[in-house]
Order: C-alpha cells, then structure tokens, then sequence
C-alpha cells in the first residue's frame, strides 16, 4: 500500500466566467470536509484566480488554488504574460506545467517547459508536469519513449530537493476531452515506466515518492478502477472538474 498522498486537480482550462467560478469554488470549499486524506487543487483561468482564492477561503487551506500557466522571468516588458510572482500574489501555490493544450496548441517546446518547472520552483511554487504521448505517437509504439523524454527534458536541472514538490500528470493527448480513457493496465503500464524513469533520474526512494496522477476523460464511474492502481496517485481532470458532483465524486474514489 503506497504512502503517497492522492492529488486530485481540477484544469478549469479557459472554461467559467468570474460568477460561475466563485459558484464552483464555493460549491467545494462547503465539501472540503469530505476531501479529508486527499490533496485537492484547482486552477481558474487567470482573472479569477483572486475571486476564486476568496470563495475557497471557508475550507481554510484544505483546496488549494493553481495557476495554469505562467511567465519564466520576473516582471517586465512581456506583453500579454502572467508572472510567478503575480499569480503567488493573487494567492496560487501550485503552478501546471507542460499541458498538452499548450505544448499542442500553443506550441510550447520541452526546453520552455523546462524552464517554466525551474522557474516556478525556484519561485516557490509546487509544480505540476504534465506529460503524455499523442495518438500517432502511441499507435506507432512510442508512449513510453515520449514520456520518459518529456520527463527528462522537464525535470532537467530539478534537484533531489526539488522533487518533493514536483507532482507528474500523466495525460495522454488522445484522451483529454475525447471521452476516451486509458484503461486502467494500460494508464499503470505508462505510470509504471515513468516511475522507473524517476528511478532513474533520482533515485527509488524519490521515485517512491513522487505522485503521478492520470488525466484524460476521468469521472466517476472511471476514477475507481484507473486510481486502484499501484502507481497511479490521483487524477487531473478537465471536463468533470467543471461540475462539483462529479469533482466531488472522484476526490471521494481517491
Ligand atoms: C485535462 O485537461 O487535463 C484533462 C484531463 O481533461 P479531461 O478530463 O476533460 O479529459
């Protein structure tokens, strides 16, 4: 029976208006109590990140708030950037890097995501790799090849120290948002090698430490079997995030 803590997160992705995400994060802050032994974040779109900090005041500490993304350097000419420092101030302590929305869609390379884990651990920040292989990349047989080159590429120059505040979300690209999940053998099968692949980059008692969670079309119904695996430590979830019964309800698989 694994120590580690379940993580589950809630991507709100570029979903949810300032009124509806106050009623979201309210809606959980009043179910915190039930989230007891589950670590539990969410991450609004940028301008709600204060308002949503405030709704999730009364669970006092038990949700944690993330940012979705953010600028490697300090305050500056950056036109259109958010930076560490702006999305601490508006009270977010856990920064998602590496989402395959923005590697696929926005075009983020290995080495900015890399920059962007240092940079958000330097700043103090838990840091949230995501990772995953695409569909051609896994029917051309290249999931754990992809994977573990996304782990290392984003965890180059992350200390031993570091990683005790690095979770990794395993997410293959065909099943975010597709309501297609990873079976549960196949999603431990890719949880199982990147944890060997930390293994090897660190060492076993970090790789035995680290949290890997599954994101991709998880819900309810699904969230039992894919979170009774061995190394697969809670889930990031989208769609279902956006809904506080079925967030509530995989928090409660956890
Ligand atoms: C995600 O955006 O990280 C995700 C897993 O989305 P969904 O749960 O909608 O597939």
């Amino acid at each position: 029976m694994s120590t580690r803590t379940p993580t589950i997160g809630g991507n709100w992705k570029m979903n949810l208006h300032k009124a509806e995400a106050i009623e979201l994060a309210a809606a959980l802050a009043a179910k915190a109590d039930d989230f007891a032994g589950v670590e539990v974040t969410v991450f609004p779109a940028f301008p709600y990140l204060i308002p949503v900090a405030d709704a999730l005041a009364p669970a006092g500490g038990k949700i944690k708030l993330g940012a979705q993304d953010a600028y490697i350097t300090p305050n500056g000419a950056f036109t259109g950037e958010v930076s560490l420092s702006m999305i601490q101030d508006a009270g977010a302590s856990v920064l998602l890097v590496g989402h395959s929305e923005r590697r696929h869609v926005i075009g983020e390379t290995d080495i900015l995501v890399n920059d962007k884990v240092l940079a958000g651990l330097e700043a103090g920040l838990d840091v949230v790799l995501a990772i995953g292989e695409t569909l051609e990349q896994r029917e051309s047989g290249k999931t754990d090849a992809i994977n573990t080159g996304q782990l290392g590429y984003g965890l180059a120059g992350v200390t031993a120290e570091q990683m005790k505040r690095i979770t990794i979300a395993y997410e293959p690209v065909w099943a975010i948002g597709t309501g297609k999940t990873a079976t549960p053998e196949d999603a431990q099968k890719a949880h199982s090698v990147i944890r060997q692949a930390v293994a090897f980059l660190y060492d076993q008692g970090i790789a035995d430490a680290v949290r890997i969670q599954y994101g991709g079309s998880m819900k309810p119904g699904n969230a039992g079997d894919l979170l009774a695996q061995t190394d697969i430590d809670g889930g990031l979830i989208g769609g279902a995030a956006l809904k506080p019964d079925d967030f509530a309800g995989i928090i409660a698989a956890a």
